[in-house]
């Protein structure tokens, strides 16, 4: 597998690979590699010949006073792990290379980054549409993978592609979790051991909303208020939101349909945490 830094190098690369009849794959991550990341390196592996992942912790998604310099970077474990995945590649510039000093152009998607992540992370989906789109740029894939794990910066970039008309075609990963229902994600390391015990309250609300609407509710009220009852029974969480809305839309439902998509973000100490079910439908 190789590691590379420079984006005429990865161009080059690529560019041959394409040339030679190879279908491309991109994976973009941030790092700090677990099992939900290895299920979407597994499925690009399984859909493309040449597959890159990247790593870049890109610092215009996150705001003032967020995490972007204590996000865990692990480049070796991410390698080592990447590679026994089956990726053929890693792209993982400097700041530096991705962002010159006199950077100025940035890609906005309005409506759909208003509400849920974007009303408490105003500049996030800003920094996410950018970075990805310079990544599409840079490495020019077939395919590319993103988890359903992050359910509006999914469909801010499934928008994106289809409003800019980029060829690219966006494939969903399903969620992978811990054995007692937790999302995977980077930032659980974040958790003390009691905040993450009290977490696994989210998936248990999400399955029991999910009963809910199978069992024929279908008024958003009634399953966000068992939902909000249920997470704030632990002490440790302070909701920021929980709501119903269109998976593709991300605005609220009046009745629950097959692509209504529970959304939550909770707080549990200092570490914030999202996940996601769609009731009546598919997962994944
Ligand atoms: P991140 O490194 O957090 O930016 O995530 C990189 C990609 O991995 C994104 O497309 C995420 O949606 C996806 N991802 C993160 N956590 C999971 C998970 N638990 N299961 C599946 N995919 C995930």
């Amino acid at each position: 597998m190789e590691v590379i830094k420079e984006i005429e190098k990865i161009r080059h690369l690529v560019e041959k690979k394409r040339a030679e009849g190879a279908k491309i794959g991109l994976v973009p991550t941030m790092g700090a590699i677990h099992e939900g990341h290895v299920s979407l390196i597994k499925l690009a592996c399984e859909m493309t010949d040449y597959v890159v992942v990247s790593v870049f912790v890109n610092p215009t998604q996150f705001g003032p006073g967020e995490d972007f310099k204590k996000y865990p970077r692990n480049p070796e474990k991410d390698m080592r792990t990447i590679d026994s995945a089956g990726a053929h590649c890693i792209f993982s510039p400097e700041i530096s290379e991705m962002y010159p000093g006199e950077y100025s152009t940035y890609i906005t998607v309005e409506e759909l980054t208003k509400g849920l992540c974007g009303r408490s992370r105003p500049e996030h989906f800003r920094g996410v549409t950018t970075v990805v789109t310079k990544l599409f740029n840079i490495v020019d894939p077939h395919i590319a993978v993103f988890g359903q794990k992050d359910a509006q910066q999914l469909a801010v970039i499934r928008k994106m592609v289809d409003d800019l008309n980029m060829t690219v075609k966006i494939v969903t990963g399903s969620i992978v979790r811990a054995q007692d229902g937790l999302a995977l994600s980077s930032r659980n390391m974040y958790l003390s051991g009691e905040e993450r015990k009290q977490a696994t309250v989210l998936y248990r609300s999400l399955c029991m909303a999910s009963e809910m609407a199978a069992s024929g509710v279908t008024e958003p009220e009634e399953i966000l208020g068992k939902v909000r009852e249920v997470i704030t029974g632990q002490d440790a969480a302070k909701i920021d939101y929980i709501e119903i809305v269109d998976k593709d839309r991300m605005t609220p439902v009046t009745k629950i349909s097959d692509s209504s998509l529970l959304a939550v973000a909770v707080w549990f100490g200092k570490t914030r945490l999202i996940d996601n079910i769609i009731l009546n439908g598919k997962n994944g």
